[in-house]
């Protein structure tokens, strides 16, 4: 089964990163946090200062390490990537410090996931460049202090909550991602498109946008499989008609829901008369982690009002039942 939707980059991704905007200026969308962050690089570039450590939340998708990278490119410095899951011991955290170039961006991904032992070696790096690490054992062990180059902290996370405070607080800039809109998405998927060198019109970028989930990585994914269909239909341009029907048989629905929504969906309405229920019973009766519906499927259902949130749990809307073609009480 081809997920359109996951937590992270799939393989394929990797030829993402010739898509990837490169600058501010090419980056659509975002205005609010672009304009920001447009004025601490350019603050910092006066002064000759590194940049404050930046912390990025939002769903997946969005364009997170895309603007980290983009935060290096204009800060013109060098970048390091890594993910709170893979930096398991101290002497890895340590390792990749002791790396870094002078005004370094050093980017991790899901920060939120780093063991409290590891944050701890974070603090004092991120406040005054130092390392401090403890070496040899027993009665010989003695702490070293290692003083490293001054670098940027670029986190990123799904939710700004799911971090420790002590960690959050030693964040300067804080930047929240939203959801693109129709004409972001569309402009996207475009420029995308004459990437691939298969232009798509601007009726076909628009059904493509609306499917995307106000999300970026979707908008790419859908258009890659659009793609495969313009190529062996040998067309080099993509119309409206051809991505339609290449979007409807991917199983995305005309709002962007895919199948693992709609199952998520219906088991409320036809297992739980609509709810309330908790997440956890959801996630069971359909089969998937809830994890990743609290990350991947429900920030984007709850944006769109097909459900809500109460301390009870997730309730279905009207709305929902509506496109579902539900009848009340069902
Ligand atoms: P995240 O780190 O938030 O999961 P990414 O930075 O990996 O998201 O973005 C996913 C893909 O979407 C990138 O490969 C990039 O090509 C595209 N993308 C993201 N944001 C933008 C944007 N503002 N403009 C153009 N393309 C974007």
């Amino acid at each position: 089964e081809e997920r359109i939707l996951s937590e992270s980059a799939h393989a394929e991704d990797q030829e993402e990163w010739s898509l990837r905007p490169q600058t501010l200026d090419q980056y659509i969308g975002q205005e609010k946090a672009k304009g920001n962050l447009s004025v601490f690089i350019e603050a910092a570039k006066i002064r000759q200062e590194t940049l404050d450590h930046v912390l990025l939340y939002g769903p997946p998708g969005l364009g997170k390490t895309t603007l980290a990278t983009i935060i290096a490119n204009e800060m013109g410095v060098g970048v390091k990537t890594t993910a709170g899951p893979a930096i398991e011991r101290p002497g890895d955290l340590a390792a990749i410090l002791s790396s870094l170039e002078p005004g370094d961006v050093l980017f991790i991904d899901e920060i939120h996931r780093l063991s409290r032992s590891i944050e701890e070696i974070l603090y004092p790096a991120m406040e005054d460049y130092c390392l401090d690490i403890v070496i040899g054992q027993g009665e010989l062990a003695r702490s070293v202090r290692i003083d490293l180059p001054p670098f940027t902290l670029v986190g990123a996370t799904t939710r700004a909550g799911m971090l420790s405070a002590p960690l959050r607080d030693r964040f300067g800039v804080t930047l929240k991602l939203e959801y693109y809109t129709m004409p972001e998405l569309s402009a996207i998927v475009t420029r995308t498109s004459r990437l691939f060198g298969f232009e798509a019109d601007r009726m076909a970028a628009e059904a493509i946008a609306l499917r995307s989930r106000g999300t970026p990585r979707v908008a790419n994914r859908l258009l890659r499989r659009v793609r495969d269909f313009a190529q062996v239909a040998h067309q080099t341009e993509i119309d409206a008609t051809l991505a339609t029907s290449a979007l409807d048989r991917l199983h995305v629905d005309a709002l962007g829901l895919d199948d693992v929504d709609h199952r998520l969906l219906r088991s409320l309405a036809e297992r739980f008369a609509g709810g309330p229920v908790g997440l956890e019973t959801i996630a069971a009766t359909i089969g998937e982690d809830a994890q990743t519906i609290e990350d991947v499927y429900e920030p984007y259902l709850l944006q769109q009002g097909f459900l809500q949130r109460t301390p009870r749990g997730r309730v279905l809307t009207p709305f929902a039942r509506q496109h579902l073609g539900l009848k009340e009480g069902n």
